[in-house]
C-alpha cells in the first residue's frame, strides 16, 4: 500500500492496535442502519482533548463526521471538548471514550513508528478500554499525500483534512468497541486505506462492515448497561 500505516508496538506500557485506514465498497456501507432507530438511545460520549493545536473549527468539523460515522451504524454519540467540560465528571464510565489529539512530540515520546496515524493504547483482550490517540502530524501528512495525488491526477476527489482526522478518530474507536487490534480487508478497518478507500472517504460513504456494525452496537449496548449499573 502506497501509505502504509501498520500495526506498531508501543514501547513501555502498552500494546498497541495501530491507525489507519480502510477503503469500502458500496455494498457496505451502512448496513446497520435498518437497526440504528432500535438502538438510538445507546449512546457513547465521545471527548475529543486538543493537545495538537488543531484549528478548531477544522475539529469540530471532524466531530461531526465521526458522529455521522457511528450513526451510520446506529450509535448515537455526543462529542464533548475534552479541554473545557467537565469531562471527568459523566457518570458512566464505559460509554465515555476519550480521544487524544496529539503532536508529532507526544507520538515521539510514546516511541509509535513513524508512519501510524493513531493508535489504541492496552490490550485487545481488554474490553474496558475508553482511550484512543489519533497524532495531528500524521492526519497532516496522509492529507499532502492526497493533495499530491490529485494533482497527479492519481485522485479525482481529495479528502479535507476534517475527514481524514474524523475517519481516523472512527477507526481507533473502532479497536476500542470491536475489541480487535488488528484490521479488515475493506473499510473503516482496513490498516491502510487504499485508493478506493480514500476516494470514499472524500465522500463520506466509506464506513465499517455489516459484521462490524453489529458488533459496535452490542458493545455501545454493553457499556450502557454496565454504566447505568
Ligand atoms: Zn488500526
Amino acid at each position: 500500500m502506497n501509505r502504509a500505516f501498520g500495526n506498531s508496538r508501543i514501547v513501555a506500557l502498552i500494546r498497541v492496535a495501530s491507525i489507519l485506514i480502510g477503503g469500502v465498497a458500496e455494498a457496505d456501507i451502512a448496513p446497520g442502519a435498518a437497526s440504528a432507530q432500535a438502538v438510538a438511545a445507546r449512546g457513547i460520549t465521545v471527548h475529543i482533548t486538543n493537545h495538537a493545536a488543531v484549528d478548531q473549527k477544522v475539529l469540530d468539523r471532524a466531530g461531526e463526521i465521526l458522529t455521522h460515522i457511528l450513526e451510520k451504524v446506529g450509535v448515537q454519540a455526543t462529542v464533548l471538548d475534552g479541554n473545557s467540560e467537565m469531562a471527568g465528571r459523566q457518570a458512566s464510565k464505559l460509554s465515555n471514550v476519550y480521544i487524544d489529539v496529539l503532536p508529532r512530540e507526544r507520538a515521539e515520546r510514546l516511541r509509535v513508528s513513524a508512519n501510524v496515524m493513531g493508535l489504541a493504547p492496552g490490550a485487545a483482550t481488554d474490553h474496558d478500554r475508553i482511550k484512543v490517540f489519533v497524532f495531528d502530524h500524521m492526519v497532516e501528512k496522509l492529507v499532502w499525500d492526497q493533495v499530491k495525488a490529485g494533482v497527479a491526477g492519481r485522485a479525482s476527489r481529495v479528502p479535507h483534512k476534517t475527514q481524514i482526522l474524523g475517519y481516523a478518530m472512527a477507526h481507533e474507536i473502532g479497536h476500542l468497541l470491536l475489541h480487535v487490534a488488528s484490521h479488515s480487508e475493506r473499510g473503516i478497518m482496513q490498516a491502510s486505506w487504499d485508493r478506493a478507500a480514500m476516494q470514499d472517504l472524500a465522500v463520506e460513504t466509506l464506513t465499517f462492515s455489516r459484521e462490524e456494525a453489529e458488533r459496535i452496537q452490542a458493545e455501545v449496548a454493553r457499556r450502557t448497561s454496565r454504566s447505568s449499573e
